[in-house]
């Protein structure tokens, strides 16, 4: 009998989704609890454990396991997403559940923690079959920009620049067709200077997906009085981003 208590509340459950796993038809499992915390964050609900912010119902274990048999054959992949996916000890029985009934797995990572990254990666049975990895900033700047004060790394920028590069590097080492690096273009975090940093983590043949900033239900309050990019400024920086590294673009 597993030690983990499969009927607990443990994540948002998103049935199907056609654009979260390239190439496949695929549900997603949002698991709570993350190691940091963006100010434009808008997954109140599955960063902060207290529940009062959960703003969407919560799904168990035992009912993403009763999706997956039900839609066995109709769906070929399952995201697993949070919060932070690779520090929920829910993950590794998700994956090995989600395998034996025949799904690809895509794993979301926030990239800081390659240590945990590697360990999944190097185990044959939990092994995802898709990584994507974050993006936020220049990795100087996630000691200021990403972590608050009060935040244990706050100030230290060396542990990003080193964490980032890492994970970097075991993503990398996938095949191109089964790895994607992910940014939010919030203003202030996101520069041409910024991209011109940020894109030195990447392979030359890496897939770089942007999406726009929503200021809604920010983390930081501040945060929902910076208004998005244009399309035309998010433009821009993309095609920016598609001069150092072709596979970007705007999601
Ligand atoms: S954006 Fe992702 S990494 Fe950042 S706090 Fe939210 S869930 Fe965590």
């Amino acid at each position: 009998m597993s030690e983990l208590d499969l009927n607990k509340p443990a994540g948002v459950l998103v049935k199907t989704t056609c654009v979260d796993f390239p190439g496949r038809v695929a549900g997603s499992f949002f698991l709570k609890g993350c190691n940091i915390r963006c100010p434009y964050c808008y997954n109140i609900g599955l960063v902060l454990e207290d529940s009062a912010y959960d703003s969407e119902p919560l799904s168990t274990v035992a009912e993403l396991f009763a999706h997956l048999e039900k839609r066995q054959g109709i769906l070929s992949g399952l995201v697993i997403s949070g919060g932070e996916p690779i520090l929920n000890p829910y993950t590794p029985v998700i994956i090995k559940k989600a395998r034996e009934l025949g799904y690809k797995i895509k794993i979301d990572t926030n990239g800081t923690l390659p240590e945990k990254l590697r360990a999944l990666v190097e185990n044959p049975e939990l092994r995802p079959d898709f990584i994507a990895m974050d993006i936020k900033t220049t990795p100087s700047r996630y000691a200021t920009l990403i972590c608050g004060d009060k935040s244990p790394f706050f100030g230290k920028s060396d542990y990003f620049e080193k964490v980032l590069c890492e994970s970097a590097e075991i993503v990398a080492a996938y095949p191109a067709d089964c790895r994607e690096w992910r940014t939010v273009l919030v203003p202030g975090l996101v520069t041409k200077e910024d991209i011109t940093e940020m894109a030195k983590l990447l392979p030359q043949d890496a897939s770089w997906q942007f999406a726009q900033f929503m200021n809604s239900n920010c983390l930081d309050p501040a945060y929902n009085d910076i208004y998005p990019y244009t399309d035309a400024e998010a433009g821009e920086i993309v095609e920016y981003a598609k001069s150092l590294i072709k596979g970007s673009s705007l999601r």
